[in-house]
């Protein structure tokens, strides 16, 4: 198996000042794992929905290659999520969250996913990526996404799991509130020290692309420029998605130009699903219209 993702399943509601919709298709491991799909990529889910799950979003999920054998259906309601974007949508403003199954989720890893070559832990409590950590040799590299309620709420635990994985994505946001400083620089110069002394740090800067501090030194990918930002929801997940799928086929340790490569095509990516509200965008992706855009970005920083 290419990559396996752990991380949420439900359902959204989300308000932006260009969009609005509710019972939309979401949660951190759908996002992830469409886009770590994308392209043929064999991806399994690890994961939990209710018995309200719509067949039809199984289906959906089924059609673009995930394998759904680690996605337990539970008594009770499904994962459920408001969230609104208010200015230049940088952070979504939770408005309420309900658990539901996800609240008492122990995930158990199918015998056929032990091994991937990536194991990608999407936003979920860090003691649900810690048990998932326990079970998955992952043959190529960790990583691990996360959000600022974990490091409000559960800052200890997910100190401990940034020091077990390979590849940490955080936006600014986040890095700056966890590292404690007021430049996206400084805060991640911090957060990489609470990261294992290879691993590599990746800030999502939202329409500025990313920040990576890699071991041979720090680099920047810009953002694709886009003028149809609609609902930045999923840009996060589907950027690491991206990058797990991207690193996936490839062996050793990840070099420099192999991750400015996965990194610049998940800044793609995301350019997609900012485009509608839920996941639309995303699934109206094709390698055609994502070259036209890696260009776009590539003349960007000559
Ligand atoms: P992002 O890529 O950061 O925009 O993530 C958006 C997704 O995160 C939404 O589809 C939500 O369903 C999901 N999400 C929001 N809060 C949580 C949470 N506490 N745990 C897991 N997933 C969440």
């Amino acid at each position: 198996m290419d990559v396996v993702v752990v991380g949420s399943m439900g359902y959204d509601a989300i308000t932006t000042p260009m969009g609005a919709g509710e019972d939309l298709l979401g949660g951190s491991a759908t996002y992830a794992g469409l886009a770590a799909a994308f392209g043929g990529h064999d991806v399994g889910v690890v994961g939990v929905v209710g018995r309200d799950f719509k067949d039809d979003d199984r289906a959906l999920l089924e059609a673009r290659g995930l394998n759904l054998e680690g996605l337990v259906c539970s008594e009770g309601s499904t994962f459920r999520w408001w969230g609104s974007y208010e200015g230049a949508m940088n952070e979504a403003t939770t408005l309420r969250t309900d658990l539901n199954v996800l609240g008492t989720f122990e995930p158990r890893v199918p015998e056929a996913y032990r091994n991937p070559s990536v194991l990608l832990c999407a936003n979920l409590h860090p003691a649900v990526q810690a048990a998932a950590l326990d079970q998955v040799d992952a043959q190529r590299l960790t990583m691990l996404d996360s959000m600022n309620l974990w490091i409000e709420t559960a800052k200890d635990g997910l100190l401990d799991v940034l020091k077990r994985v390979d590849v940490v994505v955080l936006n600014d946001g986040e890095v700056r509130s966890l590292g404690e400083q007021r430049t996206t620089a400084a805060a991640a110069a911090v957060v990489r020290g609470m990261l294992r002394p290879d691993a590599t740090l990746i800030v999502k800067r939202g329409e500025h692309g990313a920040y990576v501090l890699h071991p041979s030194g720090p680099m920047v990918v810009p953002g694709v420029p886009s003028p149809g930002l609609v609902d930045p929801t999923g840009c996060g997940d589907s950027f690491a998605g991206t990058i797990a799928a991207a690193l996936a086929r490839g062996a050793g340790p990840v070099g420099r130009e192999e991750l400015r490569a996965a990194v610049e095509r998940a800044c793609v990516v995301a350019s997609f699903t900012l485009s509608t509200v839920g996941v639309n965008g995303l699934l109206a992706m094709d390698e055609a219209a994502m070259d036209a855009r890696r260009l776009d970005l590539q003349r960007l920083s000559q």
